[in-house]
């Protein structure tokens, strides 16, 4: 308030245009200082001296000076003004590397691994208790934007944004599903209307369509105007025939599914396929979809091929040319591994992520349910040995599409099922190291967990990058995450919006 009074004393010693220069310059310093009067002057912090990595600028990084302001960045800088600390909060971060917050584009917040719909009811507390640490966790690997692709619970993905603190928090709505269809098959079937509100009317398939409902309202237009409604950014739909108990599921026709792709087109909305097939990718090209939810890790008639035959790989290479989003999804099959390792609860990386009194839970008998389902009518080295010819096949795919430059997003479909082998945060690093180990190159991962995956949904104009105006989700690792894979599990602060967060403080067992 002091200096501008001066400035004003000042502008009456000055020739009249000078001084109708200096009112406007006094005017502007006043409208300047007005807003902090009656708020808080956001908290400005610098970040000096890391190496920062930006996704647009395609180097190794380079020693810069970035400054928050409130939420947002405001400068990146290679001098640092002289008065730096003057009014702002300086963060030392020199030999360190900061790169824009990671994005995960395929979870499922309110799905608890090993408690399934049906048992949450008996085990409230674990529930609650998981709930809680989700975002945390996410956050803890440095995930500062998840997108949930189903929702079923909108009170629990509510709760999540309410938290003190989480990341931020998008979502494709209800999943498309036809009648009896996959996921709403999982449900019983008084249910799957309620779970699933968008599911689809298919004009071709009527059969499966329940009389009491109006197929008006389950039109493609209609669930994609819901979707947009409810704030979505995105459609999530699937082409699965089924796997274990449930096989010869109904899926869409193409016709249906080319009405869906218009209708999601002309709401700027990107379509998600669940497609894990070779039969499911072909349908996904041929009708136009934007997005493959998961790797093809089932080649169908060729599921046999010790490598990709000529029609695998014609296939992959029509998804390169429609650079069509990619979300390889390994540790789905990883995280079904994990169940048959006796070490995994123990391992430190587990501690952090879920609260005791669940990981305690997780080691009685009766959380042990869905790996005996697993091995029913077979051996533990059946189902590791089917498991690892998956993996090899969705592995191989990894390393075709990553020599050709596909359009990887990463999303970890976390948890992918009742697995305790998915659990949030970490894993989304088994998937980094996995996608590393199948051929994916380190740049190629770190676009497809930043800006790749903001501009696929349409928020690469708040985040993405480390640049002036962007939303201040911003990750300091202790090496640089284009020499290493294990740099991402080297989270040394977290900024969400602005806000520093300790990853020690994120664990499930703080102190
Ligand atoms: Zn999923």
């Amino acid at each position: 308030m002091g200096a501008s009074k001066g400035s004003i004393e000042v502008n009456e010693r000055r020739r009249p245009h000078q001084t109708a220069a200096l009112a406007w310059y006094a005017l502007l310093t006043l409208v300047a200082v007005l807003p902090g009067i009656a708020f808080a002057a956001p908290a400005r912090t610098w970040i000096v001296g890391a190496t920062v990595i930006s996704p647009e600028r395609g180097d190794a990084g380079q020693r810069l000076h970035v400054l928050i302001e409130g939420e947002r960045i405001a400068a990146v800088t290679a001098m640092l003004p002289a008065d730096a600390g003057r009014n702002a909060t300086i963060v030392r971060a020199e030999g360190k590397y900061l790169i824009p917050g990671l994005m995960d584009s395929h979870v499922h917040l309110a799905s608890i691994p090993a408690i399934s719909f049906p048992m949450q009811a008996r085990h409230r507390d674990l529930v609650d208790g998981y709930l809680r640490q989700v975002p945390r966790s996410f956050l803890r690997y440095g995930y500062t934007t998840v997108v949930d692709l189903i929702i079923t619970e909108p009170e629990t993905i509510r709760a999540m944004r309410a938290a003190p603190v989480h990341p931020d928090i998008y979502d494709c709505g209800g999943g498309l599903s036809v009648p009896n269809g996959y996921p709403a098959s999982f449900a019983p079937a008084e249910f799957r209307f309620a779970l699933f509100p968008n599911t689809l009317y298919d004009p071709i398939h009527p059969e499966g369509f329940p009389a009491q409902e109006d197929p008006k309202a389950h039109s493609p237009q209609a669930a994609v105007q819901r979707i947009r409604n409810g704030g979505g950014i995105c459609v999530k739909t699937f082409f699965e025939r089924g796997y274990g108990r449930d096989r010869n599921l109904p899926v869409p026709s193409a016709e249906l599914m080319r009405e869906l792709v218009a209708a999601a087109g002309a709401a700027h909305l990107p379509v998600l396929l669940h497609a894990n097939t070779f039969e499911a990718q072909t349908f996904g090209v041929d009708t136009g979809v934007s997005i493959f939810a998961h790797g093809m890790w089932n080649w169908g008639p060729y599921d046999s091929a010790e490598t990709a035959p000529p029609q695998v790989q014609a296939l992959l290479d029509r998804i390169v040319q429609r650079s069509i989003g990619y979300q390889a999804t390994l540790q789905v099959i990883g995280g079904l591994q994990l169940l048959f390792d006796p070490g995994y609860l123990r391992r430190p990386d587990v501690q952090r992520v879920v609260p005791p009194a669940l990981l305690a839970w997780y080691r009685s008998d009766e959380a042990q349910w869905y790996k005996r389902d697993m091995t029913q009518g077979t051996s533990e080295g059946e189902v590791l040995a089917r498991l690892g010819r998956v993996l090899r096949r969705g592995g191989q795919v990894v390393q075709y599409l990553a020599q050709r430059q596909a359009r990887f997003l990463f999303g970890t479909d976390t948890p992918s099922g009742p697995t305790i082998g998915n659990l949030p945060g970490l894993n989304g690093y088994l998937e980094m190291q996995r996608l590393v180990a199948a051929g994916m190159g380190l740049r190629q991962l770190f676009e497809a967990a930043t800006i790749s995956n903001a501009k696929a949904f349409g928020l690469d104009g708040d985040i993405g990058t480390v640049q002036p105006g962007k939303r201040a989700n911003l990750v300091l690792l202790g090496r640089s995450p284009l020499e290493s894979v294990e740099a991402y599990d080297q989270v040394h602060t977290v900024w969400i919006g602005g806000a520093a967060l300790d990853p020690a403080s994120l664990e499930a067992t703080r102190p």
